[in-house]
């Protein structure tokens, strides 16, 4: 029996751990924290997931929450006019329901479900030195511990990264009493141009179902402004202050509410990295990075759960067809570059939302208020991103899409 250690127990490490061991694999997973110190520790993302990486949940029976969370179901879009106003606004529904189930909820159940299955988890941080022990015990050593330290050790990769610093200062805040959306559920996405983005949508989290409100504030601009900010009820207030000065219909949803508790609040930044995908022990054994350790965006487009699972489900097929061959650097090239023919696309786009809009890009979202087949469009972009290369990425192409609706129109 092959055997595979995967360091990390989140979306990724945890999705391809059952995934393998259902296909017989011998697998241990090293997390550095129990379940229970994830169930109770502070919210780590807002984790909205999109009907096509749910579905690759749903293959594993790891889909323990669809009838208990609730459901996302379209995609919000407005631009404010700066005098209190709307410039753009639409909404449109998503093909497939979107879900976000907290990390805390999640995590420790998938953790218990692994050890069920047959898996071996160990409680550890691990270090490079380990890393060397488990290269030597096991056939392959995955390193999925997202914007863990370990993450260091896969080399940035200049040429796929477009960043090298912070582009927004994120914050979360997971709050009960919001007036829902009408006439149906959705990601309300708020761009503020030279300001930020505020998006808001249903989850669920320990305690039930709640709302997410997610700040994506300009560096240095006045969303800019969670740093330092430690008590969690004033970290409350200055969201809400947020959304009263610049998204009035918003502020009409939050007059009634409350934090999820305590640790329903998080505040920081990092810069949008790409990593080489083959990490280099000491002794010189290549150990494979996965997830948000080599594609880690911006939370802006929300992606980085779906690319997790949609990473797990492209390196189970990838291990399973190797077979009995050895885990070698190509194997480990090639295993990355079939998820990069994917996450590309993701990255392209993510990056592309964190700069101001090109005329093309505000004019196609300003169409989208006029004609629901465009808004449509780009809500389920977000559910398979690599469609906006057809239409959104570049002016031509935007240009003749809209040609192409006009005699429709
Ligand atoms: C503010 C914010 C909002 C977000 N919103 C969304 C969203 O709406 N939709 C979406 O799809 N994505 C979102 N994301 C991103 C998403 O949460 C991550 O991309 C996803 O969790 C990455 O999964 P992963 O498996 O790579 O890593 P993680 O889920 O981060 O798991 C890594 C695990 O490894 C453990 N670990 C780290 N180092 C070690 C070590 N040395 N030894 C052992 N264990 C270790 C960590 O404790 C952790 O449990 C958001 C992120 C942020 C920061």
């Amino acid at each position: 029996m092959r055997t595979i250690t995967v360091i990390g127990a989140g979306q990724s490490g945890l999705q391809l751990g059952i995934g393998l061991l259902d296909a017989g694999y011998d697998v241990r997973i090293v997390s550095n924290r129990t379940g229970e110190e994830i169930s109770s520790g502070r919210v780590s993302s807002s984790q909205c997931m999109f009907g096509s990486a749910l579905a690759r949940e749903r293959a594993l029976g790891l889909d323990f929450w669809t009838a208990e969370c609730p459901d996302v179901e379209g995609i919000g879009f407005t631009v404010p006019d700066g005098n209190g106003g709307k410039a753009i606004s639409w909404a449109a529904r998503l093909d497939l329901p979107a879900q976000s189930v907290d990390q805390r909820v999640k995590m420790p159940r998938w953790m218990r479900e692994f050890t069920d299955r047959g898996g071996r988890l160990d409680i550890h941080d691990a270090t490079l030195d380990d890393l060397e022990d488990y290269a030597r015990e096991s056939d392959l050593v995955l390193v999925a511990a997202g914007k863990g330290e370990i993450a260091k050790m896969f080399e940035r990769d200049a040429a796929r990264s477009t960043f090298d610093r912070p582009q927004r200062a994120l914050s979360l805040t997971y709050v009960t009493g919001m007036t829902p959306r009408e006439p149906h559920s959705a990601v309300s996405f708020n761009l503020m141009p030279g300001i930020g983005e505020y998006f808001v949508f249903p989850a669920l989290t320990t305690s039930g179902p709640c709302e997410i409100m997610v700040m994506e504030g300009v560096p240095g601009g006045p969303m800019d402004c969670f740093d330092g900010v430690g008590d969690p009820q004033q970290h409350l207030e200055t969201a809400k202050k947020i959304v009263e000065t610049y998204l009035p219909w918003e502020a009409e949803r939050c007059r009634d509410l409350a934090l999820t508790d305590d640790l329903g609040v998080l505040a920081g930044r990092f810069p949008p990295t790409v990593r080489r995908p083959i990490g280099v022990l000491p002794s010189g054994t290549p150990v494979l990075g996965m997830a948000d350790v080599v594609v880690l965006n911006d939370p802006i487009t929300g992606q980085g759960s779906n690319n997790a699972a949609k990473c797990a489900s492209s390196y189970l097929s990838s291990i399973l067809e190797h077979g009995d061959r050895p885990f070698d650097r190509q194997f480990m090239l090639d295993t990355f570059e079939r998820y990069w023919d994917y996450a590309k696309y993701v990255v392209d786009w993510t990056n592309g939302l964190l700069v101001p809009p090109p005329e093309h890009a505000l004019a196609l979202l300003a169409a989208a208020g006029e004609n629901p087949r465009i808004a449509r469009r780009f809500a389920n972009g977000f559910d398979d991103p690599r469609d906006f290369f057809h239409w959104f990425m570049d002016p031509d192409s935007a240009r003749s899409y809209l040609d192409d609706l006009a005699p429709v129109a």
